[in-house]
């Protein structure tokens, strides 16, 4: 951390204390070359990031998750509650896991696990998104597993 006066590098904590209201910490910082003070909070992390299939990472959001599995479940007899309770399922269970990173891939995977057994079109759809089939022998390879889960 630098001081936001100076720039510099030397700081010394003087006072730290809990902020319940925040869920945080706060410290009182000083500057040991300008002598300002400032406050500081430390709050938790509890962001999960996903690597996305550029090799970049950007924060879990539930949120996208359910437009993704809605647009893949429109017309289906998957209802927007059950789409909810799929998107619920795989935060818990991220965080169940503690994981800090993700694929996507991983994701998808999760999301078709639990769509499997809901509705085959759902299914077939969010397969054809999330893993972006190149040819037809990968997509007839997931009809067989629909077929297979109906047996
Ligand atoms: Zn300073």
């Amino acid at each position: 951390m630098k001081c936001p006066f100076c720039r510099k590098a030397e700081l010394k904590v003087t006072d730290s204390r809990e902020a319940p209201e925040m869920n945080a910490i706060r410290r009182r910082r000083e500057c040991q070359s300008c002598h300002q003070r400032f406050t500081t909070f430390e709050t938790f992390d509890l962001t999960i990031q996903v690597l996305k299939r550029d090799g970049s990472f950007e924060d879990f959001q539930k949120q996208k998750l359910i437009s993704g599995l809605d647009s893949a479940c429109r017309h289906t007899t998957v209802s927007r509650e059950q789409v909810i309770q799929v998107a619920e399922k795989i935060t818990m269970q991220l965080m169940e896991k503690q994981v800090r990173e993700v694929s996507a891939r991983e994701i998808g995977q999760m999301a078709m696990d639990l769509l499997q057994g809901m509705d085959s079109i759902a299914y077939i759809r969010f397969a054809c998104v999330y893993r972006r089939f190149t040819d037809i022998s990968e997509l007839m390879e997931a009809l067989k597993a629909v077929d297979r889960d109906k047996k």
